[in-house]
């Protein structure tokens, strides 16, 4: 009987996507993925560093993990792999010594071997290398989650070094995939029917093609467009300082490019800023905001915000409160500073008490809701083009996104699931749209 696997991943889509590929490996291997982790072989956790709260919960669940390998002995390969694999590499073993593997990102093409190694030593399997192998930037087995909607790795790593982040440490920096592969892989999942295709890099505009055309990330994105059949191409997430005129052309000229953009802010204040080395001032992120908001094409514009950096005074964050009111967000992901490993912010004075950043996170939450409320009321009446995703929550059967990253909840046949829909706007809330379909 083939060996079974259960893949639980923390994090962002680059995970989901890293999630996927391990599954394939596994899977061209012969073994089966089961959603139930008390009926696996091999139970890996694919994990996420970007805060420690995100680790805690990592050991957390090893805690429960534990029970299954208590249960199971030897049987059972427990895998703890990714960004705070990476990042806290042996000493996993320390408070989980029942772990068999320990690997950082983008090794799902040796996962089967890492799987062997540990069943056949019986010793714990770590491959924490971080070398120059293009092969993990590629494809060649992935099991994908959703049948509409693919990720697609175009780089891996980041050379910018924020001060406050750990993915230099643990993805290494920036290594580029051909852009002839990223355009193959792309025509393939059209082939197969796939409606949306999103483009996957930690900075993912800073894209620079290593093969002759030497395409840069608007040429890449033209060409993708391109593609016969391709209905929808977003990406994520771009660097404010590497948003180029060329970029803004592509989106507003090709209409299979998704009208939504995620430009990680960080912080309102440019004093901040600096500190974070995040390599722009706040006047400079709002010319680019400002050449979006005057494109022919409606952009929707989100961001990523820190609040509590060590130093951000009361006028600093309110200065952040400034920049929701002028940008206008339509939607903002919010989180307190949280000191990482080896990274330059943890030797900046001027620690913000976590009460205090308990109280900014929550005054920037209630203001941006507002913006958000605001907002969305704008789209009552419209009509929407949703790709359908899933059941909605609650009160609607299904929900979908529209071209602009916009959440439309609304009734209708399950068998609308994967397929497109024309939904007007009837009314709102600050997450998300509700509607009826225009059939
Ligand atoms: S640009 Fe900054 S925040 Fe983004 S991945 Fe690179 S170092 Fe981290």
């Amino acid at each position: 009987m083939s060996r079974t696997f259960y893949i639980e991943t923390f994090g962002c889509q680059m995970n989901e996507l890293d999630s996927e590929k391990i599954a394939g490996s596994l899977l061209h291997e012969g073994m089966e993925p089961v959603s139930d982790p008390a009926k696996a072989d091999i139970i890996i956790l694919n994990t996420c560093s970007i805060r420690e709260k995100a680790v805690q919960k990592v050991y957390a669940r090893l805690g429960e993990v534990k029970r299954h390998k208590t249960r199971r002995g030897g049987d059972l390969v427990v895998g703890v792999v990714g960004c705070m694999a990476q990042l806290e590499g042996e000493k996993i073993l320390e408070r989980a010594p029942f772990v068999n593997i320990i690997a950082g990102p983008q090794k799902g093409h040796v996962m089967p071997e890492l799987v062997a190694r540990a069943l056949e030593t019986r010793r714990p399997a770590i491959d924490l290398r971080m070398d120059d192998d293009p092969e993990p930037l590629e494809t060649r087995h992935v099991l994908r989650v959703s049948a509409w909607r693919a990720g697609v790795t175009i780089s891996e790593g980041c050379n910018r070094h924020c001060a406050f982040c750990v993915v230099p440490l643990t993805r290494g920096p920036q290594k580029d995939r051909p852009s002839s592969n990223i355009i193959s892989e792309a025509a393939r999942l059209v082939d197969q029917g796939y409606l949306e295709i999103v483009l996957l890099g930690q900075t993912v505009n800073s894209y620079r093609d290593p093969s002759p055309p030497g395409l840069r990330f608007a040429g890449l994105l033209r060409k993708l467009a391109e593609i016969p059949g391709l209905k929808r191409v977003r990406f994520t997430s771009p660097h404010p300082n590497d948003f180029s005129d060329d970029l803004l052309d592509v989106m507003v000229s090709c209409s299979q490019v998704c009208n939504q953009i995620h430009l990680p802010v960080q912080s309102g204040s440019t004093r901040v800023l600096l500190a974070m080395r995040r390599g722009y001032t706040r006047e400079r992120y709002l010319e680019t905001i400002r050449k979006i908001q005057s494109a022919t094409r409606a952009i929707a514009i989100s961001t990523d915000i820190i609040v509590g950096f060590p130093g951000e005074t009361e006028t600093d964050f309110e200065d952040t409160l400034r920049l929701l009111d002028e940008v206008q967000y339509d939607s903002v992901f919010s989180f307190k500073y949280s000191p990482r490993p080896n990274t330059a912010a943890l030797n900046l004075p001027g620690e913000v008490p976590e009460e205090e950043k308990g109280k900014r996170l929550r005054r920037l939450q209630e203001h941006q809701n507002l913006i958000q409320y605001n907002k969305n009321a704008a789209y009552v009446a419209q009509v929407l083009e949703v790709l359908v995703e899933d059941r909605a929550r609650a009160n609607f059967s299904l929900a979908g996104r529209a071209a602009n990253n916009k959440v439309v909840n609304f009734n209708g046949p399950e068998s609308l699931i994967g397929k497109f829909a024309e939904i007007q706007i009837t009314g709102f809330s600050a997450n998300s749209l509700r509607g009826v379909r225009v059939q």
